[in-house]
């Protein structure tokens, strides 16, 4: 057996462990491998184990990769690969991005939504969109206050082409468990408030190669794994 084939194993061991300490089912819990700095090769052996959703940060290198994949995995008669883009958005990527990917889960403005929606193929499918919140404060950049999303929520739903499904967070880094699900809690409650308000938000993506058991707990939907799979990243941007 490969080592990512070993590795994705045991990732389905701790979803399935983590889903039944929460009393859920593990079919709940979609895996999103995160390929970036990897090569389109382990794409294609992650996906000769069965995964099929591979996430990407950087869109020169995911454009290059999608393409490679795709060669390599020839999809005939396979089920597709789905690309999730969860790195930062810069305006100027739009298009690039709403013409290569199913889901994008990071957006925090209302002009990078609108942008996607514009520049999002007709022949495709709806573009799921993820609204990325920040539920750590002061010690991380990334998503946009607690407060903002039912806004942005508003003007998404508003857009065509674009599929609001859910709320997606990146807390900061802490060995501490009961805080990692502290800021997990923080973004389902406000997942539970948009549904109440009227939504039908399906999708939590939260939860990393460190902390994804807490994030299980707290009801992600979606787990997006890089090192638990791929190994540890040597070359971060
Ligand atoms: C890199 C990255 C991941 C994967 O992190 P690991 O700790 O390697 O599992 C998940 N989500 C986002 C947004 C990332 O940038």
């Amino acid at each position: 057996m490969t080592t990512i084939a070993a590795n994705l194993q045991a990732v389905h061991a701790r979803i399935e462990h983590a889903a039944r300490a929460a009393r859920r089912p593990a079919a709940d819990i979609a895996l999103v491998a995160v390929s970036k700095t990897w090569p389109a090769q382990y794409v294609a052996q992650a996906y000769a184990c069965g995964q099929r959703a591979f996430g990407e940060n950087y869109l020169q290198e995911a454009v290059k990769k999608i393409t490679e994949a795709d060669a390599l995995i020839a999809r005939a008669h396979a089920p597709g690969l789905e690309w999730h883009f969860i790195g930062p958005i810069q305006s100027n990527k739009t298009r690039a991005i709403a013409e290569r990917f199913d889901w994008v889960h990071c957006v925090t403005r209302e002009k990078v939504a609108a942008r996607l929606a514009g520049a999002r193929p007709a022949h495709l499918a709806p573009l799921n969109i993820l609204i990325e919140v920040n539920v750590s404060g002061e010690t991380s950049k990334s998503g946009i206050a607690p407060g903002g999303e039912s806004a942005l929520a508003r003007a998404v739903s508003a857009l065509p082409r674009l599929k609001l499904r859910g709320l997606m967070a990146i807390p900061e880094p802490t060995p501490d468990v009961a805080l990692q699900r502290r800021r997990f809690a923080r973004l389902r409650e406000m997942r539970d408030r948009l549904n109440a308000a009227g939504y039908a938000l399906d999708t939590l993506s939260m939860g990393m190669s460190d902390d994804l058991e807490a994030a299980i707990m707290e009801g992600a939907t979606i787990v997006r794994v890089g090192t638990a799979i791929f190994g540890p990243r040597d070359r971060e941007r």
